[in-house]
């Protein structure tokens, strides 16, 4: 509180530094394209396609902007959570970007961020540039990814296949079988959209949820995407091995996919954050309004206001993830590391503030981008709106020309359909 005179006034807010469980870094230049269509037909048509445009280009690319494209996708990323006050994220790296770790690690230290990488892995229904065949592929490629990071700072190399779909069980047995063994999380979407749900549950008769539990994947360093469409035994499952949950309300919605059962994940137990999925389906990584369409959408749904207050939303994009993925921030105390973000409560749309509705003004009226101040790891990364890690203006002049080539080089290609479309029509 500032006493300028007449006027008692809060001038800012500190808060942890917003910690994101579940999104994608390769996604950062594709917002707004295809758009108004399911998940299946999104990912063939724009974050395939765009991979692929990578894959294919790199070199020309590399040679035309003077450093990897895959470096300047990531670095926007970095870019798009600071400006929304996340200082932490789970970058699950999924298709081709499972072989580009070191530039989203370097990525990562040019900004300033923490990261965990769930590095992808598919062994069957997928783009077969990209399959781990044989599955040793995917354990050496963890093991020497883990020996070359298991030392920086502020990384986390752990494995995260890309969907129960794409990968076969002995290569889902491998890589819990590593996590075990180096003591990490696991991470996988599951049971996203009803499509894929329903197709998975008829090709193999069970549950993806079942399915994972019939391979012992599921237990408490066990965290999954999404998990909308859910059976009461898969909620049963989900609560006894004590398997955590990300939800993805901008995503979601957007993809038509269907909200999860919150509530009912209270009432079994089930610990879950809330994210905003890759700026690609999400179209932004704006964690506070991720946070307050999940309250929204809840309330709505059950005719009931009471339900998640903005202090229990506020928790899930600070202290709940930070505690799934392991990291000592998601609050301001003795002891945890100095994480902050300062939120400027002067702007018009903030004004009135009292300290009493900090929180409910934070989710009901931010707008998401009034973060002025950003510390991580001790480190001033926003100074008063500025960015001092990162080189904003040449980064963003590069990213309008890659969507520009993109957008050319979509002209010529059919969706790359890598996501087992065909094989399942
Ligand atoms: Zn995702």
């Amino acid at each position: 509180m500032v006493d300028n005179g007449e006027i008692p006034q809060i001038n800012g807010v500190a808060l942890p530094g917003f910690v994101k469980a579940h999104g994608h870094d390769h996604e950062s230049p594709i917002i707004g394209i295809a758009k108004d269509v399911p998940l299946t037909t999104w990912l063939d048509a724009a974050v395939n396609l765009y991979t692929g445009f990578l894959h294919n280009e790199e070199e020309s690319l590399t040679n035309h902007f003077g450093r990897s494209p895959y470096l300047i996708t990531y670095l926007k990323a970095r870019v798009d959570d600071l400006q929304h006050g996340i200082t932490t994220a789970l970058v699950h790296h999924c298709n081709f970007n499972k072989y580009h770790v070191d530039e989203l690690v370097e990525a990562n230290r040019l900004a300033g961020t923490k990261v965990v990488i769930a590095v992808g892995s598919q062994d069957r229904h997928y783009d077969p540039r990209i399959l781990d065949k044989p599955a040793d592929i995917a354990i050496k490629r963890m093991d020497k990814l883990y020996e070359k990071y298991k030392d920086t700072a502020n990384i986390k190399i752990i494995p995260g296949p890309d969907q129960f779909f794409s990968n076969s069980p002995p290569l889902l047995k491998a890589l819990k079988n590593w996590a075990q063994k180096h003591n990490t999380l696991i991470h996988i979407h599951s049971s996203e959209e009803p499509a894929t749900t329903k197709w998975f549950t008829k090709e193999y008769g069970i549950t993806p949820v079942e399915y994972g539990h019939s391979i012992d994947f599921l237990d408490d360093n066990t965290f999954v995407g999404h998990q909308v469409h859910n059976t009461e035994n898969d909620l049963t499952i989900l609560a006894q091995t004590q398997t955590k949950v990300v939800h993805n309300p901008l995503a979601n919605t957007i993809l038509g996919s269907g909200m999860p059962p919150l509530q009912k994940f209270k009432e079994k137990g089930i610990t879950f954050a809330i994210s905003t999925d890759g700026s690609g389906s999400a179209d932004n990584q704006n964690i506070l309004n991720a946070a307050r369409v999940a309250a929204q959408y809840q309330k709505a749904y059950h005719q009931d206001a009471t339900l998640m207050p903005a202090q229990d939303v506020l928790e899930r994009i600070t202290v709940i993830p930070a505690q799934i993925l392991g990291f000592n921030t998601g609050t301001l105390e003795p002891g945890k590391l100095a994480d902050i973000t300062v939120i400027d409560l002067s702007v018009a749309n903030l004004t009135p503030t009292r300290e009493e509705n900090v929180i409910e003004n934070l989710i009901w009226a931010a707008n998401g981008n009034e973060v002025q101040y950003i510390i991580s790891n001790g480190n001033l990364l926003i100074n008063n709106y500025q960015f001092t890690s990162l080189k904003i203006q040449e980064l963003l002049r590069q990213v309008q020309e890659l969507s520009e080539m993109f957008h050319e080089y979509r002209q010529t290609k059919i969706p790359e359909m890598a996501t087992g479309i065909r094989e399942r029509k």
